[in-house]
Order: structure tokens, then sequence, then C-alpha cells
């Protein structure tokens, strides 16, 4: 039985020497859904601005709280490579962000999404269906996770989310 993903988004910050990484809890970072959360692009700008003020956590730091999660070092390895990428996609690279979380989108292993669904998971994110090229498995996904995901059933990939109905 493979893990669950971790409960946290892992962002990379920009900048030069070594590098820093913030964690920043799933149920904080997502607009939209949930009730009170930001609506607009400029009060999303604010709200990220904000939660990027978390303890800073050098790529050694990140390793430690994630294997005290749980997560293996496969697993911590991609979320380091997700991390890499994901903070120029969440600030200047919008239009990026928007072709990972389109219909017809493929992620590397293969992982393509097939619906967009209007329904939020426990964290109140909206809920992707993805199917596996290779096995044809379907399973749901939350949008930021759909480039790094790998099949539940053939790839060991972590448990997907329910389809909602
Ligand atoms: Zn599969």
């Amino acid at each position: 039985m493979s893990a669950p993903l971790p409960d946290v988004i892992l962002l990379k910050l920009p900048g030069e020497g070594p590098e820093q990484f913030v964690m920043i809890a799933r149920s904080e970072l997502f607009p939209g859904l949930t009730p009170g959360q930001p609506a607009s692009r400029e009060q999303w700008m604010d709200h990220f601005a904000r939660l990027l003020h978390q303890p800073r956590l050098t790529e050694s730091g990140v390793r430690d709280a994630l294997l005290g999660r749980g997560l293996s070092a496969r697993e911590i390895d991609e979320q380091l490579t997700a991390a890499r990428r994901r903070f120029a996609v969440m600030t200047s690279q919008p239009t990026l962000w928007e072709h990972t979380t389109r219909i017809g989108y493929r992620n590397p292993d293969g992982q393509e999404i097939v619906k967009k669904t209007d329904k939020g998971g426990p964290e109140g994110q909206r809920i992707y269906v993805l199917r596996c090229t290779v096995c044809g498995h379907q399973y749901g996904a939350y949008g930021i996770d759909a480039d790094h995901r790998r099949c539940p059933v053939c790839q060991d990939g972590p448990a997907g989310l329910a389809i909602p109905e």
C-alpha cells in the first residue's frame, strides 16, 4: 500500500545561494472552492505572499521534515523536483499553471487529465480525474499534483482521491 500524499505543499523560493524551501499546508494554499479564500488574482498574490512567511528550510531540512511525515526517499525526491518548478508556475507563469490543469494534459509518467470536477477534496481544493494511459486506471487528484502523479495501480504512485459522484 502506497503512502498518501503529504498534507503540505513544498515550494522552492527564488534567489541566489543555497536553496531555500517553505512548506505550506494544503488547506491554506488554495483559493477558490473554500469560502473565505481569495477570489481574484490580486487577492491570491497577497494571500500567497503572506503564506511565504514560513520558516525557511534547506534541502536537508526538507528531507528530515518529510521523512518525519512518513515519506520514502523516492517520494521526497519527487516532492523536491516538483518544488523546484512550482514557484515559477505559481507566480510568474500562471499560464503554465493553467496548462498543467487542462483537460488532455499528460504528465511525463503518462497520467492524463480527463475531467475537471466542481468538487473539492478534504482540503477544499478542486478534484480532477486523471487516467493512467498505461493501464487505464482512473482516480482523483488535485490539480497541483497533476504534473508529477504516478499511477497508484501500476506505477506505485500515492493512492488516488475518490472520484466525486
Ligand atoms: Zn496505471
